[in-house]
């Protein structure tokens, strides 16, 4: 699950941003409005997490742009102002909930798992034959049998599910997985392909992740074309 949050306080951000990436979720974080309404319009997130007081555009003019370009991704919002009127505000900006700071960190994670099952189109399960990923629970399994996976490993495992019978490059998985700023040459994408190999395939006869020579890497059945 992909969460965009933006929050100009870095060290709120960098807590929630460690804290969500321990419950498998992948963070980008935005430090300002504008970014955050860039990066909200031009990725896929799974729910949204914008600040109210933020520096350029506040969090509520973020969700009232994004509602009226039509996007229906989960917003929570979160504001340090604990009135009424400011609740109502962003409630009717388009937001789905709000959280007034300070909060605890499991309500975030209890309000953002709510938001994410109330979704109209959210997946709550990706499967390619007898792998199946449950995105609510974090866990996943081939056959009967339950596979524990790094935090890394489980996001890998999701991107290349929903990118199915799709070559991914090491730079595309990269971007996707570490962001944007990390060095494209290093060899972390091979060697967690390699714990995930173990994890998914090994013992197993039927092999779903394949290396296409210098093109990158395809979860597929390997039958399938
Ligand atoms: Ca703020």
């Amino acid at each position: 699950m992909r969460v965009l949050l933006v929050e100009d306080e870095q060290n709120v951000a960098n807590f929630l941003k460690k804290g969500l990436e321990e419950e498998f979720y992948t963070v980008d974080v935005a430090e300002d409005g504008a970014e955050g309404y860039n990066m909200a319009t031009s990725k896929e997130y799974d729910c949204l997490i914008l600040d109210v007081m933020l520096p350029q555009l506040s969090g509520i003019e973020i969700c009232k742009k994004l509602r009226a370009a039509g996007l229906k991704t989960p917003i929570l919002m979160l504001t340090a102002l604990d009135s009424i009127g400011n609740k109502v505000e962003g409630l009717e900006s388009g937001a789905d909930d709000y959280l007034t700071k300070p909060f605890a960190f499991s309500e975030l994670l209890a309000r953002i798992r709510a938001l994410l099952r109330r979704a109209p189109d959210s997946l709550s399960e990706l499967t390619l034959q007898d792998l199946r990923m449950d995105l609510l629970s974090r866990r996943v399994f081939r056959g009967d049998q339950e596979i524990l996976l790094t935090q890394k490993g489980f996001a890998i495992l999701e991107y290349f599910l929903r990118n199915k019978g799709r070559v991914l490059s090491r730079t595309q998985i990269i971007e996707n997985i570490w962001g944007y700023n990390f060095d494209p040459n290093t060899n972390v994408v091979d060697v967690h392909i390699k714990f995930l190999r173990e994890k998914i395939d090994k013992g197993f006869p039927k092999k779903l992740i394949h290396t296409v020579r210098g093109a990158g890497y395809v979860l597929k059945a390997e039958d399938d074309q």
